[in-house]
């Protein structure tokens, strides 16, 4: 028997560092850790302690006997990693991960403001809580009144078990010596000089919630949006929750195949009575309900092989009965071999994915279930219509194999895909932060290794510190901003150590004066509580996870009701 990594993994890797044999792999130490979908377990090592399922934040791991019939895929896919000889080469000890202790000689309490309340803000408040010998204030500034960042607003409501990582958050923010002030936006409500003036350092961590535009004609007409946006209403994200998608329409194409690609196409085809028990935005429910849409489309401009969304996320997609998953067979890019030359390796992770994707279903007209087709070789050069979307217009790409990478070269061949609504899932970006510097080319904070960095000199800015998206990009899942911000507050503990972060001038009574003044109607973390409380049991009352509150007036009158 063993234990299996199955859909819902986070990559944080708590279970690492309780497995007794060292079973769980990529660590947060390998290589491969930064870039890995999951982590896996080596079912040859794997002594089925259960120790791993005790500490998983999201439910992901489970006996190999009690995975049903959806989730046996998981068996080859936590072997598949192994299969590779050198991802078994690990010593069968366990890795112990102790807290890092520190002898600090500079004056105590270190103060610290952190920004943002998303996963990369608590795990980076996590880290500086666990340096043994370390006294630690945090004051963690969100700008909306509520609690969560990413797990609120980005994760899709069908994935309920990945948004149970907010109990660990919770209990973070809910540690001695830390402080929360919600519905404060530093830039304008407070300055980061100010923030400077009253803690040693500031951690920005307030994520990369913009998009990225394609750059192409009709990009601007009606029915044209951005993924990203759809994600935030339906997730009932209050400065979306008046958006409005036209789903009279019976085909939607998604242009970007990474995992926000494929959340946003179950949004668009799960049914609604599965959606309604989910924490999805009653206005999102209530327009799906009169959606007309039939099929969507999500294009790739890459082979199967590059696909950007994750085996796990496939998986979870294809193996939905309510959903009806498809290609189309002009798009796999074979040879007359039944290959396609850009094929990844035999044994790879990302062969499996190919396998997968060739042996689904090829595109039909569909009677019943509503279709997601996933297609490929793509590149989209317009966005047809005259006053609002009447579809896309694709380049055939052939793929370059350029230092091992497979890029997409476009031909002269075009194809149209007829739709009514277009959504690009291309990536989200970063947004300039006031007094902050900005790189425009990536969409992020200049750092090393967490350090803000002056981008003329390359000398790190005393105090200023980043950590998640913002600070390298919109990538990875919401464990792997664990050691993004592991790797920012160790710079920053350094720093301290070594005389590098001067006292504040002012103390906590000072700011908490501050605050009262400048933003009076702030919450604070009990606020966020009998917030959630409130949804939670408006939802329960529903057979819901929850019934979010959507506005910014909603939410401050729900957490004013009981003072
Ligand atoms: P992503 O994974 O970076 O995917 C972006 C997609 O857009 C890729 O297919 C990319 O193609 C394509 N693209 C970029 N520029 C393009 C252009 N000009 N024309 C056509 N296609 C273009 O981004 P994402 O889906 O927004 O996800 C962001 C991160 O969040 C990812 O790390 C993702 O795994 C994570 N996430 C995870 C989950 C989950 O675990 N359930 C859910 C949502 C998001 P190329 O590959 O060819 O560049």
């Amino acid at each position: 028997m063993a234990h299996v990594v199955t859909q819902n993994c986070c990559n944080d890797a708590t279970c690492v560092s309780v497995c007794p044999v060292n079973c769980i792999h990529p660590t947060p130490e390998e290589s491969g850790y930064a870039t890995s979908e999951m982590l896996y377990i080596d079912p040859e090592t794997c002594i089925d302690c259960g120790a791993c399922v005790e500490v998983c934040p999201v439910n992901a791991i489970t006996p190999d006997f009690e995975l049903v019939d959806s989730e046996q895929i998981y068996l080859e896919v936590n072997a598949q990693y192994f299969a590779d000889p050198t991802h078994r080469d690990y010593d069968q000890a366990p890795v112990r991960t102790r807290a890092p202790s520190v002898s600090i000689v500079q004056p105590q309490p270190l103060r610290v403001a952190v920004v943002g309340s998303g996963p990369s803000a608590l795990y980076a408040v996590e880290e500086l809580k666990s340096y043994r010998g370390l006294d630690v204030e945090v004051t963690i500034f969100e700008r909306l009144p509520s609690f969560g960042g990413l797990v609120r607003y980005g994760v899709a409501p069908d994935h309920q078990s990945t948004k149970s990582v907010d109990k660990l958050f919770m209990t973070t923010a809910r540690r001695a010596g830390v402080s929360v002030h919600l519905n404060v936006e530093v830039g304008s409500d407070l300055s980061l000089a100010e923030l400077l003036r009253h803690h040693h350092a500031v951690i920005w961590a307030g994520g990369a919630s913009s998009d990225r535009q394609l750059g192409i004609p009709g990009e601007g007409l009606s029915g044209s949006h951005a993924a990203t946006d759809f994600v935030a209403w339906y997730n009932g994200h209050p400065e979306h929750t008046n958006a409005e998608f036209d789903l009279t329409c019976e085909r939607a194409v998604i242009i970007g195949n990474g995992n926000v690609a494929l959340d946003v196409a179950r949004v668009l085809t799960t049914p609604v009575d599965e959606l309604a028990r989910t924490d999805i935005a009653q206005h999102a429910l209530d327009s799906l309900a009169a959606s007309k849409i039939r099929e969507v489309v999500i294009m790739g401009r890459r082979g199967p092989g590059q696909a950007a969304f994750t085996t796990p996320e496939l998986v979870g997609l294809i193996s939905n009965d309510a959903l009806d998953v498809t290609v189309l067979a002009d798009d796999l890019g074979l040879d007359a071999t039944g290959l396609a030359a850009t094929d990844p390796p035999p044994g790879s992770m990302a062969e499996l994915k190919v396998r997968l994707i060739r042996g689904l279903p090829r595109a039909h007209v569909s009677s019943e279930a509503r279709q997601i087709c996933l297609r490929f070789l793509g590149s989209p050069i317009a966005i047809k219509g005259a006053d609002r979307v009447t579809g896309v217009s694709f380049a055939r790409t052939e793929l370059d194999l350029v230092d091992g990478r497979a890029s997409a070269r476009t031909t002269d061949t075009a194809f149209d895909i007829d739709c009514g609504l277009v959504l690009r899932s291309i990536g989200y970006r970063g947004s300039v932060i006031p007094d902050l510097p900005f790189d425009e080319t990536t969409g992020t904070v200049p750092n090393i290794a967490g350090r803000v960095i002056d981008p003329g000199t390359n000398e790190a800015l005393a105090g200023l510190y980043t950590a998640g998206w913002i600070k390298r990009g919109p990538s990875g899942v919401i464990g792997t901003n664990k050691r993004c911000s592991r790797e920012t507050v160790r710079a920053l503990i350094e720093d301290y150590s070594s005389g590098k972060l001067p006292a504040p001038e002012a103390d906590a009574a000072a700011l908490a004066g501050l605050l009262a003044e400048r933003k009076p109607d702030s919450l604070t973390l009990e606020d966020w509580r009998v917030i959630d409380k409130f949804e939670r049991s408006q939802g329960r009352s529903q057979q819901r996870a929850r019934t979010k509150l959507v506005t910014i007036e909603e939410l401050l009158a729900t957490a004013r009701s009981s003072r």
